[in-house]
């Protein structure tokens, strides 16, 4: 290990980051209310300052060759690597999401460095659209400039890496601005990434949605990638239409599953669960509603209850959590209220459904509602949490109709022994991604992206990289 892929313990990682006492705001464990660090806040003027050295550095990371960039890409992912202890500890404290079990800190931590090497490892190449006696046409991907990142607080490193490795790949200069809920983990990554990376191509800002506000009207940021809620999505295009700033606006979703007549319910009960419940169902893409035929309805409410007795909800710091806490009071109290509402609708609690609020922290047990109709707002709205909906079906047209009748559509999944059959209905369901017998299962290589309110533009992929390129023809 060379000494500019250095591995920093916690301690050190954290004193590097955080502010003195006394300064910045304080972040705590949702899991403890211990406090983890002190982020420091930044004002307009920082982000001026930070602009204005993006710009600067984006000229000179502009003249690098594609190769170069990956090279120093690739260096980046290999830091990230040397620090994955500490990283994962300081999002398991501040995330509240489990360090050990199921899809956890350290998982997050392994996608920063998968999607970091894989955009590095993208092949670009200018494209000859027309060669022939009429003349030749060739297509370039030139940088946009100055990107700014806006992230939300749930799958916070790796969602800052979507947006900071295929922007630096094109030879754009990021300036992000991290969820004022989880700014101690992107501030840690990014520290982490600077060991290897020249001055100025990435910096981080911490501050609120006012902060945000600024990052998109600042006339020296050329593009703005926005990963956070529908509602935001929509205050932050208004704002960038007055410079009409090129937006990819990654939004919620609301994800639908069906279950078709010829699934087995045992076998399809953990990825079920999985995709409903990871990151304790705090994910854009998770499993939100699940459409079951009346002949498996039964078994496949059993077959989930099952596997939720046996994923144990704990400290995310602690070995043996499989789920951690709701990572804010804001967020807990939506699920909340949305559980409610499903009580109240006539739904049956098959498990979870009343959280011990003398405990601390913000715990809200894995819940699973059955016999809800569509419109119940557990159904209909984004529960971003640990409660999943079951509605029952007797005809599959209905059930596709069911699912696409949101005004969101980020992710859905079919679930059938039937590959050909699933596909069928995968063709027809509206979102960006489609997965069959799984469900959020989202790969570097494959784009992701939303579809009606869940936004535009895609991530990942080779689209993903064009999204942060101006496409540039030169016909001789
Ligand atoms: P949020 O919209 O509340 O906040 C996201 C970010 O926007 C934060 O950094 C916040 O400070 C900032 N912000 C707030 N107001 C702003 C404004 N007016 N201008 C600019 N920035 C502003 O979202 P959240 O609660 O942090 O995240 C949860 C939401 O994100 C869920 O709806 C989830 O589905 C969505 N999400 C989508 C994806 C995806 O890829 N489509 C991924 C993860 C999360």
């Amino acid at each position: 290990m060379t000494e500019a892929t250095a591995s920093l313990t916690y301690a050190d990682l954290l004193a590097a980051i955080t502010a003195p006492e006394g300064q910045g705001v304080e972040l705590k464990d949702p899991a403890t209310g211990e406090t983890v660090g002190r982020a420091p806040q930044s004002t307009p003027a920082d982000l001026d300052a930070a602009v204005e050295t993006a710009r600067a550095a984006q000229k000179d990371w502009a003249k690098l060759s594609h190769d170069e960039r990956s090279a120093h890409l690739n260096r980046a992912a290999d830091a990230i690597e040397a620090n994955a202890a500490a990283l994962a500890e300081l999002l398991s404290r501040e995330q509240g999401k489990p360090i050990k079990n199921g899809p956890n800190a350290a998982f997050e931590v392994g996608g920063c460095v998968a999607w970091t090497r894989a955009n590095a490892a993208f092949p670009i190449e200018t494209e000859v659209l027309v060669d022939d006696e009429s003349g030749r046409a060739e297509l370039h991907w030139e940088p946009i400039g100055v990107v700014g990142g806006i992230g939300p607080w749930n799958w916070p490193m790796m969602i800052a890496v979507w947006q900071i490795a295929p922007a630096l790949r094109m030879g754009n200069t990021v300036v992000l601005k991290p969820s004022e809920y989880t700014p101690l983990s992107v501030l840690g990554l990014v520290h982490v990434m600077n060991q290897v990376l020249p001055e100025g191509v990435l910096q981080v800002l911490a501050g609120d949605g006012e902060l945000g506000k600024a990052f998109t009207a600042h006339d020296g940021i050329d593009k703005i990638t926005f990963t956070g809620s529908t509602a935001t999505g929509k205050a932050i295009m208004k704002t960038a239409a007055e410079d009409l700033k090129r937006l990819t606006l990654e939004l919620g979703g609301n994800d639908a599953g069906i279950v078709l007549d010829d699934a087995d319910p045992e076998a399809i009960a953990e990825g079920l669960f999985w995709g409903a419940f990871i990151n304790t169902g705090q994910t854009c893409a998770a499993l939100k509603r699940l459409y079951v035929p009346d002949s498996l309805y039964d078994a496949v409410c059993e077959a989930l209850v099952a596997v939720a007795e046996r994923m144990p909800m704990g400290v995310g710091i602690e070995e043996a959590s499989v789920l951690g806490p709701l990572q804010n009071k804001a967020q807990y109290d939506i699920v909340a209220r949305l559980v409610q509402a499903a009580k109240d609708g006539g739904g049956r609690v098959l498990i979870g459904g009343d959280p011990d609020e003398s405990q601390p922290g913000y715990f809200y047990p894995t819940t699973l509602v059955a016999d809800l109709d569509n419109d119940n707002p557990l159904v209909a709205e984004e529960q971003f949490g640990p409660a999943l909906p079951i509605v029952r079906y007797s005809d599959l047209d209905e059930a596709v109709e069911m699912a696409n009748a949101l005004d969101v559509g980020l992710g859905a999944s079919v679930w059938s022994s039937d590959p050909q059959r699933a596909k069928d209905v995968a063709m027809r369901l509206e979102a960006g991604s489609v997965w069959i017998n799984k469900h959020g299962a989202i790969d570097p290589r494959v784009p992701f992206g939303g579809v009606k309110q869940s936004g535009f533009g895609r991530e990942f992929g080779e689209l993903g990289l064009k999204e942060m390129a101006v496409a540039k023809s030169i016909s001789l």
